[in-house]
């Protein structure tokens, strides 16, 4: 879209010549004809980008900002590299394989026989990871309806209004049904209201560790057991997915005892996103399978490899193998007491954050960063302004805290959420506290003055 339809000489970028270098005028919308200096083309690109905002008082996204530059060298050195090039890239191939396997084992899968792989791969993203959940989950209902001679028009899948976009993009574009499970009591969905809403078109019911809404985990325990009451009770047997986007690389560490994952027998699959807090820079996620069985066989392709094939699961045929490296390199160079004190430290500040907010007063917390390191907290009571006056507010000092209402069921409540990643320190939680305050003055202030104005 442009702004400047009617005005064609916006449309080219003027450089001011003691600046240019020689590159002159470069158009926006339109191939070049010339060439122009890699230097000078380089600036302008750069030039362009110092507009995005600063990434480290952006609290807004989940998505990792800051990697070490060991990291950044190896995939800079990785960048020219496919990752579905399995047999140019073998040992690429290698390092996505063992990536699988750890995660298997973080995450309890039962030991494939035979000292197999684990039943999984790397994907873009979360997103990726549950298309491809999802299609599972479609294609094994879809042969157990076949094989029973049932109907299969009308699939739906199970989950809360609070579900990540993902999953309402899935429903669309694989033509189910998104059973998006209104909000009762709960900031998420709950156990009951899972095996509630499921019947014999259901192809699996979606968990989220956690929430993106206000960072809560959803009782995947206690989804399971009331999946597990509802097939003795009707004979039901309904698959549960786990969407541990962000916390299949908290929980793990941070609640050992929390039992989420492939320790429970009807969960079948679970995606993460290795660029939230598996602490990899944005292009990376990851889908595992309980077993070759959850995955069905007709969704796999094969590729070359080292002379033979090796089977794959992908939307996408290309793809950089550098994130995949860069996941590595953070596994093996963390491990684990690195990983449990990193996201500890991230708890801890989203912990001091959340005293913080209670302490300016006006706010009532949904979440106080105990479960994953986010706090969501809306205005305890009116005060001739709202969480999006405050985010506003925020802007000015450079802060990015996003204001949005709860999904429905709570559709009334709106909060301000702020998510604390690997790189935000307590210097400045302690400086975001210091300016939410002088807002909340100011905005107060303001009102106050508005309704002595009126009176
Ligand atoms: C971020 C997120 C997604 C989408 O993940 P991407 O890696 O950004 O594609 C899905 N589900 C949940 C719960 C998320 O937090």
């Amino acid at each position: 879209m442009s702004l400047h339809k009617h005005h064609p000489q916006h449309d080219a970028i003027v450089l001011d010549p003691a600046f240019d270098g020689g590159v002159g005028s470069i158009p926006k919308h339109r191939l070049p004809r010339g060439t122009q200096d890699a230097d000078a083309a380089q600036r302008f690109v750069r030039d362009e980008l110092m507009l995005d905002g600063n990434a480290r008082q952006n609290l807004a996204t989940f998505v990792t900002t800051w990697m070490e530059p060991q990291a950044a060298a190896l995939m800079q050195e990785s960048l020219e590299k496919n990752i579905i090039d399995k047999d140019e890239y073998p040992q690429s191939a290698e390092i996505e394989r063992r990536c699988v396997n750890i995660l298997a084992n973080l995450w309890n899968a039962p030991a494939p026989t035979g000292g197999a792989d684990a039943v999984g791969c790397s994907t873009t993203g979360s997103s990726e990871a549950a298309m491809l959940a999802g299609m599972a989950l479609k294609w094994r209902w879809r042969a157990r309806r076949e094989a029973a001679g049932l109907d299969t028009a009308k699939p739906n899948l199970v989950m809360g209004a609070n579900v990540q976009v993902c999953w309402e993009k899935f429903a669309r574009y694989w033509d189910v049904e998104a059973r998006l499970v209104p909000l009762d009591g709960a900031t998420h969905l709950t156990a009951a209201q899972a095996a509630a809403a499921c019947d014999e078109n259901t192809i699996g019911v979606v968990a989220v560790l956690g929430s993106t809404f206000d960072g809560s985990y959803e009782p995947v325990a206690e989804m399971a057991a009331a999946l597990d009451e509802l097939q003795s009770r009707t004979g039901l047997d309904v698959p549960l997915h786990v969407d541990a986007a962000s916390g299949g690389f908290v929980a793990p560490f941070l609640d050992p005892e929390l039992v989420w994952d492939f320790r429970l027998d009807r969960v079948k699959s679970i995606n993460s996103s290795g660029h939230k807090y598996g602490l990899v820079y944005p292009g990376v996620g990851w889908v595992l399978w309980r077993s070759t069985e959850d995955l069905p066989k007709d969704l796999i392709f094969s590729v070359d490899y080292l002379g033979g094939s090796m089977p794959t699961f992908a939307l996408n045929f290309s793809r950089p193998a550098a994130q995949v490296i860069a996941q590595y390199y953070v596994l093996v160079r963390y491990g684990f007491d690195g990983y449990r004190r990193i996201q500890q430290r991230s708890r801890d500040i989203a912990g001091a954050i959340a005293d913080g907010v209670g302490r300016l007063g006006p706010f009532t917390l949904l979440s106080r960063g105990d479960e994953l390191p986010v706090l969501a907290f809306k205005l305890t009571a009116p005060d001739g302004w709202s969480v999006y006056d405050l985010s506003h507010e925020l802007r000015s000092f450079g802060w990015i805290v996003p204001a949005y209402p709860m999904p429905e069921g709570m559709a009334d409540v709106d909060v301000l959420r702020v998510v604390v990643r690997n790189g935000f320190t307590f210097d400045l939680a302690e400086s975001l506290l210091v300016d939410m305050g002088k807002c909340v003055d100011r905005l107060s202030g303001a009102a106050k003055r508005a309704v002595a104005f009126h009176h």
